[in-house]
């Protein structure tokens, strides 16, 4: 029998999708060990969205290489689809599978087995509604990821991933219910809708809502979770699925990447911060204890102090609970490459770290605005004594116990505020 690895670079939808690729692999007769450990393949499912994520897959090549040099590599997903020649000549790499051929890897292995060189595989991407052949189970985390939508017509400026995951499209309805029903029968209790644009979500007049009701009546499933959604593709019904007796988590997470209209205008988004700021407030009128969180890139070309200053006035002014941070780097496909006004790293470095600082502070904040109250925990990992799992706002809470608390569901007073975590008792 075979033995295989994955190692997955990037966003929650590459994580599914390994889940997935991992499953058909195990449904082939092969055995998926852990990354790092003696196999006869190893996939880095890759990823392309900044520099550092570009330098991650090289890393990982050498890490198996010295691990693992009898290993024969393939490198499939968003690097492997806009960077195939710099990649084909790293060390031991045999297929570079892009991402029209990567959720049917066990077939690109069967018709290519024994590539002496690179075989690059990178089709062109289908616009056409999609299914999978595998459910996402994910045997090693408690949460799992569903795939609903792939690919983006927006092009923000600054995005190659139109380029690299292809145009919008979406998965075909039934396939979601039927993946959906799986994951419940194989006993995760909480899914997270995944995606590029998930908003955009259509299939036969179905749209993200009607997606949405449907997970609400599948028995076993508590929690529907939107992992990352565009501001202008948010249902204004989505909030009325945020109160019980549904089960869609009080949480979105949205991007905003710059409060400044300026900069916005240069990505090529499509609102102004003032059509943010509107609608987090009515987000939190609708559903009051939301917690929301938002991803800023900093240092985007022509970000002045004053236009970065607009950002942090907007983040500190609004019901934002915490920023992911990434500093701006230029893509190879993307527009915003050719623009000659960039920001030296030295000041991204500080205004990053200026956002950072505020974000810990605004998560602080909704954390202490949640101490005395009692929150549904799903229990996920237990390390040194304490059981640890998420609300279904997203904040992370601990509480000390010798029962095993895997995968349960259970109501705990919040009573302590600890870093970035909150402290509980059942
Ligand atoms: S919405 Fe913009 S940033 Fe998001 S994937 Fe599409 S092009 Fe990229």
């Amino acid at each position: 029998m075979k033995k295989i690895s994955f190692q997955t670079l990037g966003c929650r939808l590459n994580q599914s999708e390994t889940a997935s690729i991992q499953n058909s692999f195990e449904a082939n007769g092969y055995t998926v060990v852990d990354f790092g450990q003696p196999s006869d393949i190893v996939v880095i499912n890759t990823c392309t969205v900044t520099q550092g994520g570009d330098a991650d897959t090289r890393r990982l090549v050498h890490k198996v290489n010295r691990l693992n040099p009898n290993a024969r590599i393939a490198l499939v997903g968003c690097q492997a689809q806009v960077q195939k020649e710099k990649l084909a000549v790293l060390p031991n790499v045999r297929w570079i599978v892009g991402n029209q051929r990567k959720m049917d890897l066990v077939s690109v292995f069967n018709e290519h087995p024994n590539p002496p060189q690179a075989e690059v595989i990178t089709p062109t991407i289908e616009r056409d509604a999609f299914t999978l052949p595998t459910a996402a189970v994910d045997h090693h985390h408690t949460r799992a990821n569903m795939k609903i939508q792939d690919g983006c017509d927006f092009f923000c400026s600054f995005c190659e991933i139109p380029y690299a995951r292809g145009r919008a499209r979406s998965r075909v309805f039934e396939d979601i219910v039927l993946e959906a029903r799986a994951l419940a029968a194989a006993g995760h209790q909480e899914i997270v809708l995944t995606g590029i644009n998930i908003g955009t979500f259509s299939h036969e007049g179905k749209t993200l809502m009607d997606v949405i009701r449907q997970l609400d009546d599948i028995e076993g499933l508590e929690r529907i979770r939107i992992s990352s959604i565009e501001p202008t593709t948010i249902p204004s019904e989505i909030f009325d699925f945020m109160h019980q007796p549904h089960r869609l988590c009080r949480y979105l997470h949205i991007p905003l990447q710059s409060g400044c209209d300026e900069v916005l205008t240069g990505m090529k988004r499509k609102y102004t911060g003032g059509e943010f700021s509107r609608f987090i407030q009515h987000a939190y009128q609708k559903v009051p204890q939301i917690c929301i969180g938002t991803d800023v890139i900093v240092g985007f070309p022509g970000e002045t102090d004053k236009y970065f200053d607009q950002t942090v006035d907007l983040i500190r002014r609004e019901p934002i609970h915490y920023v992911h941070v990434f500093s701006y780097s230029p893509r190879h496909m993307a527009q915003s490459r050719l623009r000659p006004d960039s920001i030296p790293a030295h000041v991204i470095t500080r205004r990053s770290q200026i956002l950072r600082e505020l974000s810990a502070r605004k998560r602080r904040m909704f954390h202490e605005s949640l101490l005395g109250t009692t929150q549904k925990v799903l229990f996920e990992d237990y390390k040194n004594g304490f059981w640890s799992g998420l609300t279904d706002h997203y904040v992370r809470v601990k509480v000390q116990s010798d029962q095993d608390l895997s995968n349960r569901i259970l109501e705990i007073r919040l009573q302590v505020v600890e870093g970035q975590n909150m402290r509980g008792e059942i």
